[in-house]
């Protein structure tokens, strides 16, 4: 699905530079679920927007899906983004402005889908994530845990080979952070690829997978017996 190698990243601060991917390494197979771990400034959301091409690293290589990311113009990448990959974030990012399902539409839309199809395609997901009787709710009238669930219909909207999430449960109180995991889990077990950056162990330990960062290197990456967040909800 992916593979990474010595992936270097600095930002620029004035007239210094910050170092803060110093020589990735990591290759992930299709139907894996990964946590990505490590302290606030490890360099997590780093590594995640360059997998999610939202950002370019300096040097190295990466490869998705068989395809050389590099020197990507803003619309070819945008093309491959919308393509293979759907995103989830800790403040889940919807438009205030637009109800669930025109939300979920959204990345039909610029996938060039036609607008009844893209309305079909999104009932179909918020259905999917129990959602169906809030399409015409606006974000400000949802709980997080919906919000987050919208925000997940819209990233399976374009069957995306590959889920990234940045931190999803941050937001969000234990049992509603179980019941998101419940349902990403499950996701997972249909088949989606899954990497989600977290800093908490219960959350990580509900992947299959565990990679640890500090200080711009992977200190640690080991498969683990997954457990499943149903127990809990
Ligand atoms: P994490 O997600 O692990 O908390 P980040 O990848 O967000 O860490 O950030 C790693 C380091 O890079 C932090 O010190 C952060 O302040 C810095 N950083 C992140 N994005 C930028 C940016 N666009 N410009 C300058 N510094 C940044
Ligand atoms: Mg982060």
């Amino acid at each position: 699905m992916l593979q990474i190698k010595d992936l270097h990243k600095s930002y620029a601060i004035g007239d210094s530079s910050l170092h803060v991917l110093k020589g990735v390494n990591l290759a992930v197979n299709t139907g894996e679920m990964v946590a990505i771990m490590g302290s606030s400034g490890s360099g997590k959301s780093t590594l995640l927007n360059i997998i999610g091409m939202l950002d370019e690293a300096d040097s190295g290589s990466y490869v998705l899906d068989g395809l050389a990311i590099e020197n990507l113009t803003e619309k070819k990448a945008a093309v491959y983004r919308n393509k293979f990959l759907g995103f989830i974030f800790q403040s889940f990012n919807l438009i205030n402005y637009k109800n669930a399902i025109e939300n979920v539409a959204l990345p039909l839309y610029y996938q060039g889908v036609k607008r009844k199809e893209r309305l079909e395609l999104a009932k179909f997901h918020l259905k999917k994530v129990g959602l169906e009787k809030w399409s015409e709710h606006l974000p400000k009238e949802l709980s997080g845990g919906q919000k987050q669930r919208v925000a997940i219909a819209r990233a399976l909207a374009a069957n995306p080979k590959l889920l990234l999430a940045d931190e999803p449960t941050g937001a969000l109180d234990t049992k509603t952070s179980h019941e998101i995991m419940d349902f990403i889990q499950h996701l997972n077990d249909e088949g989606k690829t899954i990497l989600m950056v977290t800093h908490e162990e219960d959350i990580a330990s509900m992947c299959k997978r565990i990679i640890r960062l500090r200080d711009g290197v992977i200190i640690e990456d080991k498969e683990v017996k997954q457990v499943r967040a149903s127990q809990y909800v």
